[in-house]
This record gives C-alpha cells, structure tokens and sequence, in this order.
C-alpha cells in the first residue's frame, strides 16, 4: 500500500477521567478486557451522494455508550470486525507495538471479505498513537502486562435491506491485560470440538470478524463442561486436519528439531505471532513446517514419542502450552509437565523482544 500522511486526530479529552485511585487499582490486577481507559479513537466513514466513500472526523473522545439506531446494520447482520495488539511499556518508560502494519493489513483484509471499506494503514496506526497519547498512564509496567488495544469497524447505516453498509464507523478502546488465562502461566487444557466447526472453505475464518467468535461459543461452553479453557476446532471436511482453537493458532515441536503447524488453508487466521514464532524458529536451526496435521498425527507422534511438545499463540495468550487435549475417545497428554523447553524458550524471546529486553533484530517494534 501506497504511503499517505494519516487523518490528523483532534483530541477531545474527557474532563471527568478515573481516578488515579481507580487507576491504580484496575493497574495492580488487571485481568483480562474488564476495565478500560478513559478514552477511544473514532473515525467516521460515509459514502456521499456521488457514490464516494470517505473517511473523516478523526478525533479521540471520552470512553462511553455509542448512540446508535436500532436499525443499524451491525445489529442485524453482524457486520463487523476487529483487530488485537498490545501496547509494552519499556524500561525507560517508552511505549511500543508489535508489528501494528500487521495487524493493519489484517484489518483490510478482514474489510474486504465483510464488504466494509479498507482504512488507510496510516490512519490504523495513528489511531493506536493518539489513544494511546490520551491513555498514557493506563499502560502497565508490570511483568507479562500490557495495554490490549482492541480497534474495529461497524456497520452503523440504519437499513434492512441486506447490503454492505454506507456509513460505518471504525473505533479503538483499550484495556489493561494481565496473564489471559489468569494468574501464573501454566499449560492449559484444551478440548476437541466435533460437534462444531469454526469455519469452511469459502467462509470468513480468515477474517477478524465478530461472527466467527459468536459461531465459537456453543463449542467454548462444551470446553468449559469439560473444565478446558480453549476449543480446538477441526476441518471436518479434510481428513479432521487440525485447524486453529477459538482465539489462537496451535504449534506442535518434534524430536527431531521440526515445528510443525497448520498451512494456511483460507480458513485459518493469519495469526502475527504464529508468523513471528516461525522466524524466530526458523533463526534457532529448527525446520519449520506449515502443512496438515491431523488428530490421528497427534495422537500417534505422542504416542511414539516423536512429538514433544504443543502450544498455543496469539497476541492475547503469547505462547501457551498445551498441557493435556481432551476428546470424546480420551485424552491426549503432552509429555511432562506440558511446558517443554523449546515453547518455553520462544516464548522468553518473543516477549523480550516485546518489552524490549531482547534486541528486535526484525525491526517488528514500532513506538507509539
Ligand atoms: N486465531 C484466532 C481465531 C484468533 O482470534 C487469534 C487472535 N487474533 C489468533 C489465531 C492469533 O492471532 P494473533 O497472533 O495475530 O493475535
């Protein structure tokens, strides 16, 4: 995409922010994605009566309720996506992204398949900027914490008719993240979904968009009854090959040095840490390879000892271990403990280079 200047922002600061008290105390525990900052980024997008669509209005405003027609678009027929990344503060107190243009470009392609228009990469990133200005002090210093960013794009015309929106609006808030899976890391549990899948050939499971995460949830209430904190979602048309869980793409470490994980399919999320995983695999000497991998490889590669390790990895989890997947015909126990050397270690790298501890030999840190 051609490089163009970014929509100037104007900020409009809320004159009735959190306390520093109240701050303070969302800060010492953060969780995940339940309190948010004191303000958010909008920008308006209207097509015009000569056909043209154009973005404009680019402000950061007080968090709070969005006014919206019932009838707007989004409520009705879901159109709608989002984006995930964090905001790491470094030692000198400097703040930082991972690979924003990523996400960026996610976001547009996510746009196209939804039929919403395309934001330019600039205006995406300036938008983390100027949030991030305004919200400064929400952004943690703690270990493994960091500011969730979370921008995402609405359909906010008010019409029935099935038919991409004329008005939309993009939107960024932000939250305080601690560990995504609570407390100290530990391997998680997963289930196998088979009653479920989470996309198809020809659907939207490459995009960001909120329907796919809504198609999820019968499948993560089934994972949570059998007391696993993630769904693993299957391609129940191509031989069961492992497809991806509900918010992360899955690794799997061999004995004999390869990292294997599922190719992209056009149903699978372009995870951004899933691509750095690989670089930085590929730059220790480990064989990286993107192809099917079933359930019967699974079981059969723990079985015989081959395979020794699995994990999960997404922006908001980092990397994960898979401790143990459960299915309705048993149980598939990683080895040990389920936190092996080779997951533990990328994962030491990746977060370094995020809080800035270790060199960022990639150029992947953009500071906000
Ligand atoms: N798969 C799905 C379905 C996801 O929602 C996410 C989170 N965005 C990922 C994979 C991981 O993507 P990323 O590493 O870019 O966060």
């Amino acid at each position: 995409m051609t490089q163009t200047a970014p929509l100037a922002f104007t900020q409009h600061l809320t004159v009735n922010p959190k306390s520093a008290a109240e701050r303070d105390a969302v800060l010492a525990n953060p969780g995940f994605g339940d309190h948010f900052t004191d303000h958010t980024a909008v920008v308006d997008y209207k097509v015009g009566a000569d056909g043209q669509g154009g973005w404009g209005n680019a402000r950061v405003e007080p968090y709070g309720p969005i006014a919206m027609d019932p009838a707007a678009a989004v409520l009705h027929y879901g159109q709608e996506i989002f984006e995930g990344l964090k905001a790491y503060r470094h030692a000198d107190g400097s703040v930082w992204s991972f690979r924003p243009e990523a996400n960026a470009a996610r976001f547009n392609t996510s746009a196209r398949r939804l039929a919403l228009p395309e934001l330019p990469e600039e205006t995406f990133i300036e938008s983390l900027r100027q949030l991030v200005a305004a919200d400064q002090d929400w952004v943690p210093s703690g270990d493994g914490e960091a500011l969730y960013l979370r921008p995402f794009m609405i359909a906010t015309e008010a019409f029935l008719g099935v038919r991409p929106a004329r008005e939309v609006s993009y939107r960024v808030i932000a939250s305080p993240a601690g560990n995504y899976f609570g407390g100290e890391l530990q391997p998680v549990s997963i289930w196998l979904s088979t009653a479920y899948a989470r996309a198809g050939e020809g659907g939207t499971g490459e995009a960001k968009c909120g329907g796919n995460y809504a198609a999820s949830l019968a499948a993560q209430m089934e994972a949570e009854a059998q007391g696993c904190k993630q769904v693993l979602f299957l391609d129940p048309f191509n031989d069961n090959a492992i497809e991806e869980l509900g918010g992360m793409n899955i690794f799997f470490v061999f004995k004999d040095g390869r990292l294997v994980t599922p190719a992209l399919n056009g149903h699978i999320l372009h995870g951004i840490t899933r691509s750095s995983v690989m670089q930085l695999a590929a730059d220790r000497g480990l064989k990286v390879q993107e192809r099917k991998i079933t359930i019967d490889e699974w079981r059969e590669g723990v079985a015989s000892g081959e395979i020794t390790e699995a994990f999960a990895c997404g922006t908001a989890a980092v990397i994960t271990p898979i401790g143990e997947l459960k299915t309705a015909e048993g149980t598939i126990a990683s080895p040990g403990s389920g936190a092996g050397e080779v997951t533990m270690a990328i994962r030491e790298q990746l977060l370094g280079i995020q809080t800035g501890v270790v060199e960022d030999l990639h150029g992947w840190l953009t500071r906000l």
